[in-house]
């Protein structure tokens, strides 16, 4: 029996992944639901060429465009609900989690809810409600498969051994584009060379991430609730190469790594076929040819961003929450211009420190932490 998939962000860099991965896979698995946030035409062309069954597209003033694009009458939901109606309407084996920000958490929750593989590029759906999301999928028998590189790698390293025998887990960070400015360089940094990223070709939103590192310290909380790991069994280690996607170490001193070309098809392959391996469109690695991994410490100091993670890994509650609005706002606030580079992390600190913490937050409580994060950072940088 064939496979069926729905593509939650199918327009995005991981989505246009995914579609690329499952092409050679197409007598395997069938596509029966694709969603977008506004990117009409890619929807189209998409669904024109995969023919699920439903499409979704959360801009509603765009309905009629998508509808003339259309080349068949799929059944079609517009809107602010339209990636959860799409998710509780069309009966499927995996969800592919890969909508940017919080806009992705609630199809992911109910994906969840309902017993679904999910495989997971969503991590703010994780720093903003890892908890409850790891409730419901035990409650649910939901297997969650992380499509983050750096995840992924750990989730394969861990089947080296037993949980209970992993002593840590170190994270590997690329260091972004600016590893080796000065702090008074960084304060100078354009949206332009930060949207210029030494090895990984992805979104917008996550290449800023990566230049600050906020993408780091997002996903230090991406781990601690992935994996049920505490804080301090989380380190991040500097790896400019990209071919280490990250370690575990096991209670006997083993450290077990996984490798790979930095390319987005071997963890969304790996999400999708888990537990099988398959052939991948990514080219191979060929280690002769690489004359050193290099592995250093972070410098906190230039990437205070960092520190934010591991507070929030602690805090748990309604942190991720604020840390994840606050930083999607002031890069958003950056990439128009309004704010310098090593505002970002300033400005995410200083809202994440003012937050009314509640340390057992409901879905409704973590919605509003995240909506008030974005004011309060917009009303921060007014005063
Ligand atoms: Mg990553």
């Amino acid at each position: 029996m064939k496979q069926r998939v729905i593509i939650l962000g199918s327009t995005g860099s991981v989505g246009c992944n995914t579609l690329d991965v499952l092409l050679p896979m197409r007598d395997r698995w069938d596509v029966v639901g694709l969603a977008a946030g506004s990117q009409v035409e890619t929807l189209a062309a998409q669904a024109n060429e995969w023919r699920p069954s439903a499409v979704a597209l959360a801009s509603e003033t765009q309905a009629s465009a998508l509808d003339s694009a259309l080349a068949y009458a799929p059944t079609a939901f517009f809107g602010e609900n339209a990636l959860l109606d799409l998710v509780a309407s069309v009966d499927c084996d995996c969800v592919v989690s890969a909508v940017v920000g919080v806009g992705g958490l609630s199809a992911t929750l109910h994906a969840v809810e309902l017993g679904r593989r999910v495989a997971l590029a969503n991590k703010e759906a994780l720093v903003i409600a890892g908890s409850l999301l790891m409730q419901l999928a035990a409650t649910n028998s939901a297997t969650i498969v992380p499509v983050d590189s750096e995840h992924s790698a750990i989730f394969q390293a861990m089947r080296a051994g037993r949980t209970s025998d992993v002593r840590r887990v170190c994270l590997t960070a690329s260091g972004g584009p600016f590893r080796t400015h000065s702090l008074e360089a960084m304060e100078r940094v354009t949206v332009d060379e930060a949207l210029c990223h030494p090895t990984w070709n992805m979104g917008p939103k996550i290449t800023i991430d990566s230049a600050t590192m906020m993408n780091k310290a997002l996903e230090i909380v991406e781990a601690r609730w992935l994996f049920d790991l505490s804080p301090d069994q989380i380190g991040v280690v500097v790896h400019p190469e990209s071919i280490i996607h990250s370690l575990v170490e096991f209670c006997d001193g083993s450290w077990i790594a996984q490798m790979s070309t930095p390319d987005m098809r071997t963890p969304i392959q790996y999400a999708l076929t888990y537990p099988e391996r398959c052939a991948c469109p990514a080219k191979p690695l060929d280690l002769a040819r690489i004359n050193q991994l290099s592995l250093f410490p972070p410098d906190m100091e230039r990437f205070p961003a960092l520190h934010l993670g591991d507070e929030v890994a602690r805090r748990g509650g309604t942190s991720g929450a604020v840390l994840n609005a606050a930083n999607e706002t002031a890069v958003s606030l950056f990439m128009r211009g309004d704010i310098r580079f090593t505002d970002i992390a300033q400005y995410t600190q200083r809202v994440l420190r003012q937050h009314e913490f509640n340390a057992s937050p409901t879905l409704d409580d973590l919605l509003a932490a995240d909506r008030w994060a974005r004011k309060e950072v917009a009303r921060c940088i007014a005063c």
